[in-house]
């Protein structure tokens, strides 16, 4: 018992808590404020892993967390400027504390009262935000990927003439997606045995949108081939490029042929907050299911991923599997146990992040947070515009742009090398932080915006900086 004692003594926690609270404190400081100026400590992957091996026998116990913070990519500092996860607003590092404490696992409404209700607390109010009327609720789940996969499984439970969660397959059944739709999506739909077939990719326009003029046609090739469509799903906006499809023709389509309407608005569904861009996700309130990722526009700690329906009854009847030991088989609708209609068995206390938010700051922070990014997008082109040595992939309508170096002396294929090379000097030696895609054979740099505090100067600077890397 003498390791458990020492592992439960809260004396002893006390101490250690204040202690970290501090350095998350001085992490939050030193990022934020650059003092701290690298963002990432670059070692290769081998290096890494002999260093933690060695820390584990040999490293000091008290620099554990100290040695963490320092090891890990720092998404606080303004020149972090590449993945789309969120620098937390802080007080949600809290509530992560607290959800980690009380682990109430959340499968049956006594294993989470709070965090149960306060989950219905929260889809209610998003639904009402997205647009929807009293029919609507939803769910929060692990990250958008599962989210995306749930409301697929809702969408063919609904849809398909025949039951595939009971009887198995037996028909070709597809879905309709853009061909730069995340790739979740498509691993959704091989999951559920739709195999390549079953994934109708719509080709995108010159401007990256879901090419919707050719909905009918691929539509009427897939019905010739006995494929059985039930869903459409429109990227809000696509994680490459950040553009939006154009919801308003999907939804219009999706009703002529009475299938389901998913949006995977796992970046920018948040725009829903913002009334300078929430006209980017006008049809939102068309569609019977919505993706929107906590953790990456609304400054949450991964993962937290709300679900939404437009008729609650559809994410009820999911996964209508029997677990009678957790779950009495009730008629009624019981909301408040939500293993019922989420993956997840035992799931964290996620909502008690979004309730903290807005219970703390109101809605406003998301205003805020989403238009000051969304801005500096657009800002961010006019700057590339004006340089002569690069250019924009596609003009931004969000917080994700993607530009490339260019020379007029060089080919394509040389350029390509040039901006894959520069990118990875960029990473390794830590000052920045961007990303890097390939767009149609072209090889981009890839900015998303996360962080309210970078500003224009620090895109000019990079944009120096990457000059500077070539000569
Ligand atoms: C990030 C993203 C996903 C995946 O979400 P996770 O929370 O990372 O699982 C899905 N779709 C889009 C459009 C995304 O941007």
């Amino acid at each position: 018992m003498k390791k458990l004692i020492e592992a439960y003594n809260s004396e002893n926690f006390r101490k250690k808590g204040h202690k970290l609270i501090d350095e998350i404190a001085n992490h939050f400081e030193n990022t934020i404020q650059e003092k701290n100026s690298k963002v990432i400590h670059w070692s290769q992957p081998n290096d890494e892993h002999i260093f933690w091996k060695d820390y584990l026998e040999n490293g000091n116990q008290e620099n554990l967390f100290s040695t963490l913070i320092s090891h890990s990519i720092h998404v606080h500092n303004p020149n972090y400027i590449g993945h789309q996860v969120a620098p937390i607003a802080p007080i949600t590092a809290l509530s992560a504390l607290l959800n980690a404490t009380l682990n109430n696992g959340m499968a049956v409404y006594e294993m989470g009262m709070a965090s149960s209700t306060i989950e219905r607390v929260i889809t209610d109010f998003l639904c009402k935000k997205v647009g929807h009327d009293l029919d609507s609720n939803g769910i929060l789940t692990s990250g958008g990927t599962l989210a995306n996969l749930t409301a697929l499984l809702s969408a063919r439970k609904a849809i398909t003439t025949t039951d595939v969660w009971k009887d198995g397959n037996k028909n070709k059944l597809g879905i309709m997606v853009s061909e730069d739709a995340h790739y979740c999506i498509d691993r959704a739909a091989r999951i559920m045995g739709l195999g390549e077939d079953g994934i109708i990719k719509i080709p995108a326009t010159i401007d990256f949108k879901m090419d919707t003029s050719l909905l009918e046609e691929y539509y009427q090739e897939s019905l010739k081939k006995g494929i059985e469509i039930f869903a459409i799903v429109g990227s809000a906006p696509s994680t490459s490029t950040g553009i939006y499809d154009d919801l308003i023709a999907i939804s219009k389509f999706s009703k002529e042929k009475n299938i389901w309407f998913h949006i995977d608005g796992a970046h920018g569904g948040a725009a829903i907050f913002s009334s300078k861009y929430k006209h980017t996700v006008k049809g939102l309130e068309n569609a019977d299911s919505v993706v929107i990722d906590g953790h990456k526009m609304m400054m949450m700690p991964a993962l937290t991923t709300a679900l939404l329906f437009k008729n609650g009854h559809n994410s009820h009847a999911t996964f209508s599997q029997k677990a009678d030991y957790l779950l009495e088989d009730s008629k009624e609708e019981d909301w408040y146990n939500l293993a019922k209609r989420t993956f997840e068995c035992t799931k964290t206390m996620m909502s008690i992040h979004w309730f903290t938010l807005l219970k703390t700051y109101g809605e406003e922070i998301f205003d805020e947070y989403i238009t000051t990014l969304y801005d500096l997008g657009y800002e961010f082109a006019q700057i590339i515009a004006s340089k002569p040595n690069f250019e924009l992939a596609v003009k931004p309508v969000s917080n994700i742009i993607c530009f490339r170096y260019i020379n007029e002396n060089n080919s394509n294929d040389e350029l390509n090398e040039i901006n894959e090379k520069v990118r990875q000097k960029v990473l390794e030696k830590g000052e920045f932080y961007i990303v890097q895609t390939k767009l149609r054979g072209i090889h981009y740099l890839r900015l998303t915006i996360m962080n309210p505090f970078t500003t224009a100067l620090h895109l000019n600077k990079l944009l120096g900086y990457i000059l500077n890397e070539l000569e």
